[in-house]
Formats: C-alpha cells, structure tokens, sequence
C-alpha cells in the first residue's frame, strides 16, 4: 500500500490518497485543494473508487463535493456523524472561511465493516470521542486516525460530539491493542506509530498508568 500524504484546505489538515500497486485507491479527507489531489491522482495513473471521511469536521471536508463531482465516485462516512456532514453548523463550516459545506453522503459506514481496494481489505474501526462518528482505517500495518490520535496528543472533545472518557475508550481500546509497528498517519500533524504513542503520548502513558 502506498499512502500519499497532501495538506488540504484552509486548516491544512491531512488528506491521504492511499492506493495499491495495482492502481486502486481512495481518497481520505478531501478538504481542499481538489486541484493538488488530481494532480496526483494522473501522475499516477491511479484509480479512486471512493471518498472516506475519518470524521465530519469542516476542516477535513471542504474538497468532498468537487472531488466527487470531478471522479464520480461515493462519499463514504460513518452513521454518527451523518448528521455533521449534512449541516454546515454541526461540522463548524458555516464558521470558517471556506463557508457552509453541506451534502448527503452516498454511504454510511459501521463499526468493522470492510472495504475491499483491489485485492487488499481497509477495516473500518468505530473511535467515537473526538466526534460520534470518527473512524481509523486499518489496512496492513497503516493506521489512518484523523483526529481521533496525533503524533504526541489526541483529538480535542469540546466540539459537539466530542466526549473525553468516550475518546480515550476508543484509544485504548481499539487503537493500543494493534502492534507496536503499526504506522500512524493522524488528521493532523506528521507520522508516528502505535509503540511510539505508547511510549511517548502523555494522554496514553496517564491512561495506561490509571488502569
Ligand atoms: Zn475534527
Ligand atoms: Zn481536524
């Protein structure tokens, strides 16, 4: 699997374009800057079946509608978060510069479910705390995590949806069971890996010594 990383949108969140070595890919977080996406996209002769979103924040979904429209392809999110990407007030958007960013998605995505990508299987994993509906994908040793889990901090819970005791359930319930060599790639910020979190995360360490 071969993980692109672009800085997208206004926030510069992270979108990931991750595709096969046959060619298969999706397309996670679209925020923006659908021009740097496709640039990509026909360097490499990719083929995008999909929009996965880690969760419905604004910053994360500003290039959803431009991109879907460009490669006519489904917008996948979780069922919790239906309600944010359909309402540029719950997803904050209507408050950033980029204004109200609303749509219906095509597909709502469930805890474990599993998306095939060619001959390769990405798995859904249900991590509610930062918002209701965040998801990680898993395919191989990659873990994409939104804003679920950064490079030495977690995802804020303040917004609506958000829940911290929910948010470090999921952490360390779903995420720190996964092998230490498991790569990281967060919403925001740059890479790490689950034993690096372990190790180093000050929320993690607090929560592995409180158990
Ligand atoms: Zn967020
Ligand atoms: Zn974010």
């Amino acid at each position: 699997m071969i993980v692109k990383r672009l800085q997208a949108g206004v926030y510069a969140a992270n979108c990931y374009i991750i595709h096969t070595l046959d060619g298969d890919a999706i397309v996670v977080d679209p925020a923006g800057d659908v021009d740097d996406i496709m640039a990509y996209i026909t360097k490499k002769s990719i083929k995008v079946n999909s929009i996965i979103l880690t969760h419905g924040h604004g910053d994360h979904i500003g290039g959803v509608m431009e991109l879907k429209n460009k490669l006519k392809i489904p917008v996948m999110v979780h069922s919790a978060d239906e309600d944010m990407v359909k309402s540029g007030d719950l997803n904050l958007s209507t408050s950033m510069p980029i204004g109200d960013v609303s749509f219906e998605p095509d597909r709502l995505l469930k805890d474990e479910e599993i998306i095939h990508l060619g001959n390769k299987e990405i798995k859904i994993i249900h991590t509610p705390g930062h918002t209701r509906g965040g998801i990680c994908l898993l395919m191989d040793n990659i873990l994409i995590t939104g804003d679920t889990l950064f490079q030495g901090s977690i995802g804020r819970t303040d917004l609506y949806g958000g829940d911290f005791d929910i948010l470090m359930k999921s952490i360390m319930s779903k995420l720190m069971v996964l092998p230490d060599e498991t790569k990281i790639y967060p919403g925001h910020g740059g890479d790490s890996t689950i034993g690096y979190e372990k190790k180093s995360n000050p929320f993690i360490r607090k929560a592995s010594k409180d158990a």
